[in-house]
Order: structure tokens, then C-alpha cells, then sequence
């Protein structure tokens, strides 16, 4: 497991993670998450959806425009 990348804290990001948990149906599949939140810039986290193992992010990118919060 990668240390997750630094990000602004309090920001939405669109981000591509993968689970690598052997025998997931997801195991080595880009997951897109369509809004991250970072929280505070470093204890963010995405989990798989098929098997709830947290997931490495591979990418992730600030949205431009944030999504605007109720
Ligand atoms: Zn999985």
C-alpha cells in the first residue's frame, strides 16, 4: 500500500483508485470516484465497493468548479 498523495485539504477531487485485494472482483480494476473529498489533505480514503477494502488512489484531480455543498 502507497502512502496517499498530499492534497488541498476541504477540496473535492475527481480520483481513480484500485483494489488489491486478492480474489476481489474488482482486484487490479480502475475504480472512478466521481467526487473525492480530501478532508484534511492526507486522511482521505476510498473503499472498494465489492468487498469494503480501502483502495490505493492512483490518481487524483482537483475539480474545477468545486461541487458547490448544501
Ligand atoms: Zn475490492
Amino acid at each position: 500500500m502507497s502512502t496517499p498523495q498530499a492534497l488541498e485539504p476541504a477540496t473535492f477531487y475527481y480520483a481513480e483508485a484500485v483494489c488489491h485485494t486478492v480474489g476481489c472482483p474488482n482486484q487490479d480494476i480502475i475504480m472512478k470516484v466521481p467526487a473525492l473529498y480530501s478532508n484534511d489533505g492526507s486522511t482521505y480514503a476510498v473503499f472498494c465497493g465489492l468487498c469494503s477494502s480501502k483502495a490505493e488512489v492512483v490518481t487524483a484531480t482537483k475539480l474545477d468548479p468545486q461541487p458547490v455543498v448544501e
